[in-house]
């Protein structure tokens, strides 16, 4: 829809918000949390979006959310095979940008107690790669999600 949406720009492959395509149907599209200022991020960061830009889960059409879940029902079980995680997280809140998606993320085994739940990255024993890890990653992850 709208030219100022980052989530928009991110489909178009452009913008802040682009990170390695996991996988896409014509309902919905898997992505990896993108690499920061040090060409790093925690692997096992997934966001799962409408391609649509629908504001938030109650906006998506019935076949968008059912498109959504089996997205992100398939992540999650790749999430689970792939990292052996202690958890695998999953939250939609839209309080930053007002276009549909998804948080799927690996909380790793032995996970201090003190990270909270969704700040489980935040300890040098989680697991960290750069663009070519994330590209190993999510090619594995795809598979799931086929
Ligand atoms: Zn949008």
């Amino acid at each position: 829809m709208t030219g100022e949406c980052l989530i928009c720009a991110k489909h178009r492959g452009e913008g802040p918000l682009v990170g390695h395509r996991v996988w896409a149907d014509e309902h919905v599209i898997v992505s990896h949390r993108p690499v920061g200022n040090d060409g790093t991020t925690v692997l096992g960061y997934l966001f799962v979006e409408s391609r649509r830009h629908a504001p938030s889960l109650d906006a998506l059409t019935e076949v968008e959310a059912v498109a959504i879940a089996r997205a992100a029902w398939r992540a999650a079980r790749g999430l689970r095979a792939e990292l052996g995680p202690e958890f695998v997280f999953s939250a939609i809140v839209g309080r930053s940008v007002a276009h549909f998606h998804q948080h799927l993320f690996a909380r790793y085994q032995n996970t201090p107690e003190q990270c909270s739940w969704m700040d489980s990255a935040a300890w040098p024993g989680s697991k960290r790669g750069g663009l070519d890890e994330v590209a190993d990653l999510s090619a594995r992850l795809a598979l799931h999600l086929g």
